[in-house]
């Protein structure tokens, strides 16, 4: 079974097939406009009306109103907007209003801008107020007891997107309770449907808005609860639909598809219960912590959804992570909003003050009450094989020492790379430019391959990255290395590594096919040229910058033209065109040992992970003309070996558009070139 494991339900769900029939009924048949008075209209009406009170019922909204609307983003706007006019209206009377808007820490940000975007248009300029939580990610109720009695309006959520933390509404209603508060509060329900009970007419909750796409229907679709007597004021004004509260004709098919999931809820077969769910819960639990020691979950088990899981594991980002996950085709999302560059550390995280490596490094793993047993065995399985596959890459301390690899490896934090020479015949290797944060994976690594280590050099010396050569030694247990002296040599196997200084610098050059030229430009290493001991096609790798490695001949040359990009559709008849042409999987090792699809089956392929680019470039740069196609899993860093190649003068190096997520999907095309 190597289908795709979806388990990033937070973000969205797959539609009920249900569902999806009843949308295709409602989009085929069931056509009218719930508004007219033909049979027609009053059929799309009956179903209208069959779905709310179905809603209703399942929330428990007695007197109050519920209406159907495009999903959360609208709710939470409605709902601010109308307890925020109300209060406008209030302090317009003379009457007293509290002066802040409280939302808590950790909400989606639909709400703070939700809340800052009408305040400022509608000229209230209350204080908006963030309610810390706890480390546990729940409110803090004695914060908010000091907030409540000049609180105009209080949003909090259910629960967490990111984390599942499930809140304390019954604590915090009896405080509202307890200072006989006025406030008005809304309480962002969508990651609490078909999760938790709600009885939300029993509640002193004034607005609960609800989105579909989180509960198998489709996007755009969502509900917004408002408590009896509670403010209103509609954001969409027009035909006067949804007894006025929403204009707009209604999104039918949605609807329909809503109603569907909400019968499957009613009927209590479809969806797993909490109480199987929870097993599932600690099943992937008890799977995480045997793949990944050492793992840290960021939320308490407890007292969260047991639909949700976030974690970090020490060592690995989250980029790093969800790269493994998706050649496993396990769909997670990383805790933080993540560019290609830098992870950006999470909000929500960072609220409950988990330490900055975690709240920058968590990965979320959250799947729906549809889910079933199988799929949770064979999450377990890929998520132990993702742990297996680190461990074979040294990226996690393994038992069985892999064998030594002989060549030259770049490991890059942001923007800085560490150049690691090792000889395999001789074990041994040189570490040069180490970065502090990159010490404890080095450390890993070189422990874990069986490295006896020659030397560890600087080409400049600047004072952080001496301090990340004594971390280094100290964590590989080293009291003292000798340093290669200017000028001097060292015999590494059969290979020479010789430092020559320049401009006050060292440059390092490993025979002639290598030189380590730290921070210096082409112009600075030049002399070295006329000295003999650089050739054009040396591969220069620098310390610093996005460029993956260069040589002098290409620094003097023109700069490449525009880049060669293949889509995925177009593969085929390039392979059949390009006899001769190498596909090449720049993916790291340990995503290729983790991959359970060969989206490539039966075509020859070159596995040379971007880590070892500069080892290869010479090779390929022998026959510049000859394809070669770079591929990895979305496209970013085949991106970059191409425009490596490129730079460095070859005329034919292509990178696959949208990677291997885009491949995947054009298999049956690409058999055909096989
Ligand atoms: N609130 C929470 C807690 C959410 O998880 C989301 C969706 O990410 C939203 C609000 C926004 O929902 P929608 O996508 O329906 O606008």
């Amino acid at each position: 079974m190597n289908t795709e494991i979806y388990l990033d339900s937070n973000a969205t769900t797959s539609v009920l097939p249900a569902a999806v029939a009843a949308a295709k009924q409602a989009m085929e048949q069931g056509y009218g406009n719930p508004s007219s008075t033909h049979a027609t209209g009053l059929q799309a009406k009956a179903l209208l009306d069959g779905v709310r009170r179905r809603a209703s019922s399942l929330l428990g909204t007695g007197e109050g109103r519920l209406m159907f609307n495009s999903g959360a983003t609208e709710g939470i706007q409605t709902a601010v907007l109308s307890a925020l006019c109300a209060l406008r209206e209030r302090r317009d009377a003379g009457k007293h209003i509290g002066s802040l808007l409280v939302y808590g820490a950790t909400e989606h940000k639909a709400v703070p801008e939700a809340l800052a975007h009408w305040n400022r248009l509608l000229g209230l300029n209350l204080e908006l107020r963030k309610l810390p939580v706890d480390a546990q990610g729940r409110h803090d109720l004695q914060v908010l007891g000091e907030l409540i009695g000049d609180t105009a309006m209080l949003c909090t959520m259910a629960a967490n997107n990111e984390t599942g933390v499930i809140s304390d509404l019954t604590a915090i209603a009896q405080l509202l309770q307890q200072h006989g508060a006025d406030a008005y509060w809304m309480v962002d329900c969508v990651q609490a449907l078909g999760k938790l009970k709600l009885n939300l007419a029993a509640t002193r909750i004034d607005y609960a808005p609800f989105s579909g796409h989180k509960l198998y229907a489709p996007k755009g679709i969502g509900m917004l609860y408002v408590r009896n007597g509670a403010p209103f004021t509609p954001l969409l004004m027009g035909g006067g639909q949804e007894a006025g509260l929403r204009s707009g004709t209604e999104n039918m098919t949605g609807i329909a598809a809503l109603g569907a999931v909400l019968a499957a809820l009613d009927d209590g077969k479809t969806f797993r219960s909490h109480a199987e769910l929870a097993v599932f819960h600690e099943r992937l639990v008890a799977s995480l912590e045997r793949a990944f020691p050492g793992i840290v979950f960021n939320m308490p088990l407890a007292l969260s959804l047991p639909t949700t899981l976030n974690f970090s594991v020490p060592g690995l980002s989250s980029k790093e992570l969800l790269d493994l996950f998706d050649a496993a085709r396990v769909r997670v999302s990383s805790g933080s909003a993540c560019s290609a560059a830098k992870a950006l550390p999470s909000y929500v995280l960072e609220a409950m003050q988990v330490p900055q490596w975690r709240a920058s490094s968590a990965i979320r793993m959250s799947f729906g009450p549809l889910i079933d047993a199988q799929t949770i065995t064979e999450a377990c399985a890929r998520i132990e094989r993702c742990g297996e596959a680190l461990r074979s890459n040294c990226l996690l301390p393994s038992a069985s020492s892999p064998t030594p690899h002989d060549g030259v490896l770049q490991l890059t934090f942001d923007g800085f790379s560490t150049w690691l020479i090792s000889d395999a015949a001789s074990a041994t290797c040189v570490v040069i430019d180490p970065v502090a944060a990159l010490v404890p994976r080095l450390a890993a690594l070189l422990r874990c391959q069986g490295y006896s280590v020659r030397a560890i050099v600087l080409t400049a010396a600047p004072a952080d990255q001496g301090a990340a050569r004594q971390a280094l030694l100290q964590a590989l247990g080293l009291e003292y290395l000798a340093d290669i002296g200017t000028e001097g040599e060292l015999a590494l196997g059969q290979q020479t590594l010789r430092r020559v200084d320049c401009e006050g610098q060292a440059v390092y050059v490993l025979g002639q096919a290598f030189a380590f030229t730290g921070t210096l430009a082409s112009r600075a290493i030049a002399p070295l040229l006329e000295a003999g001991l650089l050739t054009p096609d040396t591969v220069l790798c620098s310390a610093r910058g996005e460029q993956l490695c260069s040589t002098l001949r290409a620094e003097q040359g023109q700069p490449a033209s525009a880049p060669l990009q293949l889509d995925a559709k177009d593969l085929s008849a390039f392979l059949q065109q390009h006899r001769d042409a190498i596909l090449v999987d720049v993916r790291e090792g340990h995503e290729q040992a983790a991959c359970v699809d060969d989206v490539f089956e039966g075509l020859a392929m070159h596995s040379v992970p971007l880590s070892r680019l500069a080892e290869q470039v010479g090779a390929w740069l022998q026959q510049p003309q000859r394809p070669l196609v770079f591929f990895c899993r979305s496209g970013n860093r085949s991106a970059r070996a191409s425009a490596c190649l490129r730079s460095l003068g070859h005329s034919a190096a292509w990178q696959l558009n949208g990677g291997l997520a885009m491949a995947a999907a054009m298999r049956e095309t690409l058999a055909i070139a096989a």
